[in-house]
């Protein structure tokens, strides 16, 4: 598949070509089913956009059916940015139900396959997304990571997944989960079209209160893979994981330590608080997010019945999936009278001691390597126990607490042909730190896809 970098330089009359042969790519692999719908708005290079991101005039449902028939009426601010750069949206991607779960199994329009696996997942929530990419039937795409949701499919499918510093990039117009965790970022084949793609959706953006008003300098243009840098390993975090994914960490920083940068290690408190913190933080968020969507103002309302109160319940009793009814009631239990101070208060007191800890950790390095997931893909139906679910978010989700920007990168197969990736995390606003160490790291393991 051609790149971004290539795709933006084409000339214009080779890109409606080029729309028709994805268009063609996409529908011999729709077995995938990463596409929820081919849908195409304007002329410029396609780009795949995940289905919860607002695209005037298309069906935007989060995969989920409660918004079925719902159209959005304007463009995120992303949408908005990628067409003045010549790119235009290409298809929906499928998705966990809004956006919550890491399998791309939840989702109201059937699971999409691993192209690395037809027996696995894609990861998720941008399961989509990056089996897409990773199939090569679409150049790039946009994701959503509230708690890993762009950096493990992308890990999972063999591609480039980036989430930046929580606002840098403007949520105008993306479907709200989490909001305190949620950032768009991009998915790509390589990390050259992620910095790319990264230029393009950047910036502060006074529709989103908490966009950053912050210098941006952009990145793409000033990539420097021979920056010689400090990368921090945990040493504790590496031993919860499968053997595929320690060996792709001895591969990386083997790979580093030749490419010159300088390893150093640390211990962090890790997976417990992150993953007790994240499920509180984000099903709270999630609880009051989500309340909008009553089958007054948006997509599908419940038929027969007798009173208001009455068509609430039908219209979310029908509408919602299991697993977002499961977080609804979460977050409302921790938000409740009598709970906040000893769940949501106490969640976000860890969250603080969260973002201190990797500050500490940032005083002696530039960058921290660490796994995405625990293992590589898993088979569907295995993590059929939803806390298991949650607890595979071990290693993705405390950047999203302390809304740190992170990389996800392919790094080695395993011995049963499936991607390991692993994840750079940087310093706040320092994506060019990110990017330089990405560049460096995926010309030295050299992935072969
Ligand atoms: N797996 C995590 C969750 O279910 C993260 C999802 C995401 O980043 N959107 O909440």
């Amino acid at each position: 598949m051609i790149t971004l970098k290539e795709a933006l330089k084409l000339p214009k009359e080779e890109i409606a070509a080029l729309r028709e042969d994805i268009r063609r790519k996409a529908e011999e692999r729709s077995d995938l089913n990463a596409y929820i719908a081919l849908d195409e708005a304007g002329e410029g290079v396609p780009l795949l956009i995940k289905d919860n991101i607002q695209v005037k005039g298309w069906s935007i449902t989060a995969a989920s059916k409660i918004l079925q028939g719902y159209v959005a009426p304007y463009n995120a601010t992303v949408i908005e940015k990628i067409e003045a750069a010549g790119l235009s949206p290409f298809g929906r991607a499928n998705m966990d139900e809004f956006a919550m779960g890491s399998s791309t199994e939840s989702s109201f329009y059937g699971k999409t396959l691993n192209p690395h696996d037809p027996e696995r997942v894609p990861g998720g929530s941008s399961g989509g997304s990056a089996a897409a990419v990773g199939a090569g039937v679409a150049i790039a795409a946009l994701g959503s990571d509230t708690g890993g949701s762009i950096r493990q499919p992308a890990a999972f499918c063999g591609i480039v997944g980036m989430k930046p510093t929580y606002g840098r990039v403007s949520r105008w117009g993306l479907g709200a989960y989490s909001s305190s965790l949620d950032q768009i970022g991009p998915m790509t084949q390589n990390v050259e079209d992620a910095a790319i793609l990264y230029d393009i959706i950047s910036g502060y953006d006074r529709r989103d209160s908490t966009s950053a008003d912050v210098e941006y300098t952009p990145v793409a243009d000033n990539l420097n893979p021979d920056r010689k840098l400090t990368v921090a390993v945990i040493d504790n975090y590496i031993k919860d994981a499968s053997k595929e994914v320690q060996s792709a960490y001895d591969t990386a920083i083997k790979a580093l330590e030749e490419a010159g940068h300088k390893i150093v290690h640390k211990e962090m408190m890790g997976a417990k608080y992150d993953i007790a913190a994240y499920y509180i933080i984000a099903t709270a968020e999630a609880s009051a997010n989500l309340s909008r969507y009553d089958g007054i103002r948006y997509g599908n309302r419940a038929e027969d019945v007798d009173n208001l109160k009455e068509l609430y319940l039908k219209t979310r009793s029908e509408g919602f999936g299991e697993e977002v009814k499961r977080r609804i009631l979460l977050g409302s239990f921790v938000l409740s009278s009598g709970y906040y101070d000893a769940y949501y208060l106490k969640a976000q007191k860890v969250r603080h001691l969260i973002k201190d800890e990797f500050e500490e950790v940032f005083k002696d390095a530039d960058l921290i390597l660490s796994p995405v997931a625990p293992t590589p893909a898993f088979k569907f139906g295995e993590m059929a126990d939803p806390l298991q679910m949650y607890l595979s978010d071990a290693y993705t989700i405390g950047i999203n607490l302390a809304g740190l920007p992170a990389i996800s990168i392919p790094v080695q197969k395993s011995a049963e042909g499936l991607p390991v990736g692993l994840q750079l995390i940087g310093k706040h606003f320092d994506e060019q730190t990110v990017f330089d160490g990405a560049l460096s790291l995926e010309r030295a393991v050299a992935y072969e896809k």
